[in-house]
């Protein structure tokens, strides 16, 4: 009887062949661009304490109260593994004293991500995403980099149609203030709103905007709007936001009712979509979280950040794998004795620089032949005990030569091509 077959969990897949060059031109695409603009790369834990997410990404967030996948350590602390990297980064930033560094601080990364999320097309348990952040400085001319850095990612991996939507959600006095205002309007047309909505009423109220209950949008549509209720100095800090993507020649809409699914976010959000997904169209979104460090236990320090989905961008994108890299020199033999020698060969090869193999798989010598064939050889040494047979694959000539001449001959063959 023969052992089940285990498969992927749910909402998790493979990376493989293709898949994982289109990934590396990927991740060689955002280090370019971020790095240039002075981002140095982190890499976070996948697990953190859960009272990270729970204090930084909000305890009425949908992916605090159902999407984290938590355990229990041998101590009885609860861990998480990580769903977002905001909140990893800010810890990391306050942890190790970056606010005594030169700000801003920008950082970023390339990590994966998980939820426990329905999985479909797009949307899975464990996701990847490329993020930057930048932390010690409100500067607007920050969030207006920051939004031209992804704007530059997407157009950079070939994702068409990406709209990009822009809001700002004030300080947290004016979203407390406007809150109130938000909850009356909602009380006043509680009948019509959806069980999930009407149950998050003081929890939080701003998620109601992204509801897709028909009923509930209706409601949404005569509710009162936040940028109509921001403060002088927020007003100001979103004009000018605004300001600098016209210079940059970045096109987006203000969309007053952009409510991102985390409570960190003050003053700018944005997200980025792309006609060419379906249902989960968001590629690419963030914000300002200027209370954020200093919740987590750290100096008051502003910062403003976005995260990408890496599958989405390749779902949404035209990243191509990167070529094949043709094999120069592959080994052959046909006496199990060779064997010895013709590792020899390889090893020399490789101090060489030349891309080489050799046989490992026990095949025969014609299986050897259609073998290297198949790889795109440009040539065969088959190896046998008083010397070796260095045949062209490409030219098809063949000679017999001393076994310690073949590196030579390979790339003195190269070499004249
Ligand atoms: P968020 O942190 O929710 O703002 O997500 C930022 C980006 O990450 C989204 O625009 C998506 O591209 C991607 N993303 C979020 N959740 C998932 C998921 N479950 N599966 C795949 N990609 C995701």
């Amino acid at each position: 009887m023969s052992a089940p077959k285990l498969k992927a969990p749910r909402g998790t897949f493979d990376v493989l062949g293709e898949q994982a060059s289109v990934r590396a031109a990927l991740e060689a695409s955002a280090r370019a661009i971020l790095e240039s603009a002075g981002y140095e790369r982190i890499e976070t834990p996948a697990f953190e304490a859960t009272e990270l997410f729970a204090r930084g990404v909000g305890e009425s967030t949908d992916i605090v109260r159902k999407e984290m996948f938590t355990f229990t350590d041998e101590a009885g602390r609860s861990l998480t593994l990580r769903p977002e990297g905001t909140a990893p980064v800010c810890r990391a930033y306050v942890e190790h004293g970056m606010h005594k560094r030169r700000q801003p601080v920008k950082l970023w990364y390339l990590s994966s991500f998980f939820r426990h999320e329905r999985a479909q097309a797009g949307r899975y348990r464990q996701f990847w995403q490329v993020g930057a952040e930048a932390l010690g400085s409100d500067d607007p001319a920050l969030d207006a980099e920051s939004i031209a850095l992804l704007v530059e990612l997407l157009q950079e991996v070939g994702v068409t149609g990406a709209r990009l939507r822009l809001s700002s959600l004030g300080s947290a006095e004016t979203r407390g203030e406007y809150r109130e205002l938000l909850k009356a309007h909602l009380r006043a047309n509680e009948g019509s709103l959806s069980e999930d909505v009407r149950s998050r009423i003081d929890l939080n109220p701003l998620r109601a905007f992204d509801s897709d209950h028909e009923a509930t949008k209706r409601v949404m549509e005569g509710a009162p709007r936040l940028l109509e209720h921001l403060n002088d100095d927020d007003a100001e800090h979103f004009a000018q936001v605004r300001g600098l993507l016209d210079v940059a020649d970045i096109a987006y809409e203000v969309d007053p009712t952009l409510v991102r699914g985390l409570d960190y976010y003050a003053r700018t959000v944005f997200e980025l979509t792309s006609d060419a997904l379906g249902a989960q169209s968001g590629v690419g979104g963030g914000g300002r979280y200027d209370g954020l460090v200093e919740q987590l236990g750290g100096p008051p320090t502003p910062g403003v950040g976005w995260a990408a989905g890496v599958e989405r961008m390749m779902l949404a994108g035209e990243l191509q794998p990167a070529a094949i890299t043709a094999v120069e020199l592959f080994v052959a033999f046909e006496e199990p004795g060779s064997r010895r020698i013709a590792f020899g060969i390889l090893a020399e090869a490789r101090s060489a620089g030349l891309r080489a193999r050799m046989e490992l798989g026990g095949r025969s010598l014609k299986g050897q032949l259609g073998y290297a064939n198949a790889l795109g050889a440009r040539y065969v040494a088959i190896v046998e005990a008083e010397a070796t047979v260095l045949r062209d694959m490409e030219g098809g000539g063949q000679e017999r030569i001393a076994t310690d001449t073949v590196i030579h001959a390979v790339l003195r063959g190269l070499r004249t091509l």
